[in-house]
């Protein structure tokens, strides 16, 4: 008893005696942590803070160290549908600052919520998570050089997007650190990411693997510049630039965030290496504003949710605004945000098993304009995210891998010769009678054949369904089914030149709304979770007078049948589609729910 209390009254020390100003933004106890300091500080965050603040151990490194995100927010255990930010450090062991600087950011917030009005409003009205140590091998000196992780592998150039074989990795996403980073950032819904480095000065942006702009160039190089004018640092110190201008590099985190999810990331170089002019409290100091205007940007531009128009229930769709990579709302809330400077622009939602709807919306600079979307069901089934793309450095084409999501609609990208691409298609394909998924190509076939393969994780293991060099169908014969496809191309052909490799257009998967009855759909029954791994809760008004809940599987099979109650468990189904149909007297309500693993 009285060890807890004295151990409890040290921690709030730690956390509280930072809150007196007397050295800058950073306190009395300014000192640089080292790695087990920063583990006792997230814990103190998490105990004091409970309210504001939540960690989650997202995974372990090579050595078995938890990889830590610490998320800020009101109301902090509830995914709200709010603008969400990653800041990320400490990809490279060797770098100075960028973790001390996330601790100081971490510290500040939860300590200034209940003082200071503009951290209450950024907790309040945003989801701010931070990474402060994604190579915590390397932080501690495990391997002989610290950079890496402790498998020698540098983990920004382990990515799958562009990824390129540039360090001693032996395929993308082989080291357990990347895996679990990727895999978090697929969990979420961020709109805004910077990851933090050292060694430079500047605020970099993609492209990082060639020097064309990126899609998304106008708005990417506004909230640079703003994170250039709202630091503190001397004037004309601080470059702004994109990666590949600066060198090009292949496999980042950041082009993975951009390329595969288009989020709209950085990565910021807080100082020189071999000129450190800065302690960690003046990097803090300098940057807290320009991090502040980020995650305030974050909530300006289009914002809106996605909702199935039966059910109400909020879709996880694919959000394509003219000409920029498709961003994706949350399957939790059914919301999506991304910030643009003023005009109007074009905005369209789809999602598997929905129709596509497409809006004009008008943003004034500083505002943010709501547009809600209500997809109707109908039975198209597409690709939805692209997670690796190898293109061997073929400079000489656009390389739009963008155009592989979607139903086929001629526009394709040419995967490279002897390139690859791995698509995740958001579902579990299964297998039906007949064939059950399709590689759509280009018409002109160009002579480049290919190789399919599936799997149930996006590392594989990959299984061939056969080879192809147009448009085919393949059945997924012998196997349950399939949720990620890998597409090779395989090697005949030029490499570095435009169109190199398969023109591959779009996958898309077979008739999901078949032999579902009629619904009569009422408004106040919802159902949750959706998706589910094992159990369904019905809530609402309406259940009193349910009878029967019937499950179907995606052919309209029926799978069971019982009295209703408030709970369904459907752990022993595997993963995929089904839909659920609730009977009263004289009513049906049917939803379409989803089993993930
Ligand atoms: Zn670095």
């Amino acid at each position: 008893m009285k060890k807890i209390f004295f151990t409890s009254i040290i921690t709030l020390l730690l956390v509280f005696f930072t809150s007196i100003n007397s050295y800058g933004q950073c306190g009395l106890l300014d000192v640089d942590l080292i790695i087990d300091e920063i583990s006792d500080l997230q814990d103190s965050l998490v105990t004091n803070f409970p309210n504001i603040c939540k960690k989650v151990v997202i995974g372990t490194s090579v050595s078995g160290y938890d990889l830590v995100a610490l998320k800020f927010s009101d109301n902090v255990n509830t995914d709200e549908s709010e603008p969400e930010i990653l800041l990320t450090a400490c990809i490279h062991g060797d770098e100075m600052n960028p973790e001390q600087v996330m601790m100081k950011l971490a510290r500040r917030l939860c300590v200034d919520y209940s003082s200071d009005a503009a951290t209450a409003n950024l907790i309040n009205t945003r989801e701010i998570w931070i990474i402060a140590v994604m190579n915590p091998d390397g932080l501690r000196g495990i391997n002989f050089w610290n950079r890496p992780n402790a498998n020698g592998v540098d983990l920004n150039r382990n990515y799958g997007y562009m990824w390129n074989k540039e360090d001693f990795d032996p395929y993308e996403y082989s080291e357990p650190e990347t895996k679990a980073v990727r895999n978090f950032i697929l969990s979420r819904n961020f709109n805004v990411m910077i990851d933090y480095h050292s060694g430079l000065q500047g605020i970099i942006y993609p492209w990082y693997y060639k020097t064309d702009h990126a899609p998304d160039h106008p708005e990417i190089l506004h909230l640079a510049n703003n994170y250039d004018t709202q630091s503190g640092y001397p004037v004309g110190e601080f470059a702004v630039s994109s990666g590949a201008d600066l060198y090009v590099t292949n496999g980042s985190l950041v082009e993975f965030a951009y390329g595969s999810l288009g989020i709209q990331a950085f990565s910021v170089e807080l100082m020189e290496f071999n000129n450190p002019q800065f302690n960690s409290c003046q990097l803090f100091t300098m940057n807290k504003p320009a991090i502040f205007g980020m995650c305030q940007k974050a909530g300006e531009g289009i914002t809106g949710i996605v909702t199935d128009q039966v059910t109400g229930q909020p879709i996880k769709a694919k959000i394509s605004i003219q000409g920029r990579l498709p961003s994706y709302s949350s399957h939790v809330n059914g919301d999506y945000h991304r910030f643009f400077i003023n005009g109007t622009y074009t905005v369209t939602a789809s999602a598997n098993g929905y129709s596509t709807e497409t809006a004009t919306v008008i943003v004034t600079n500083g505002g943010v304009t709501q547009h809600d979307f209500q997809l109707t069901p109908n039975n198209n089934n597409s690709a939805q995210k692209i997670l690796t793309c190898r293109n061997y450095s073929n400079t000489n084409d656009p390389a739009e891998t963008w155009n592989t999501l979607g139903m086929n609609d001629g526009n394709y990208y040419a995967i490279g010769d002897t390139g690859y691409v791995v698509l995740d298609m958001g579902f579990s394909v299964l297998d039906i009678s007949g064939d059950d998924i399709t590689i759509h190509g280009d018409a002109s076939g160009n002579g480049n054949e290919y190789e399919l393969f599936h799997s149930n994780s996006i590392d594989g293991p990959w299984v061939s369904l056969g080879t192809g060099s147009t448009t085919t169908s393949y059945d997924l014969a012998g196997v349950n089914n399939a949720r990620y496809f890998r597409v090779e191309d395989n090697g005949v052909g030029a490499g570095n030149v435009l169109g190199a490799g398969f023109h591959l257009d779009a996958i898309t998967a077979g008739e999901l709304n078949v032999g579902i009855g009629n619904a009569i759909v009422s408004n106040d029954i919802s159902v949750y979770p959706n998706p589910t791994i094992n159990v369904i809760n019905f809530e609402g008004d309406d259940i009193q007078k349910m009878k029967t809940v019937s499950l179907f599987d995606i052919s309209g099979k029926l799978l069971l049948q019982q009295n209703f109650t408030n709970k369904l468990d459907i752990s022993s189904f595997h993963t995929g589609i089904y839909f659920v149909q609730l009977n009263s007297e004289n009513s049906i309500v049917t939803f379409k729910i989803i089993k993930n693993d």
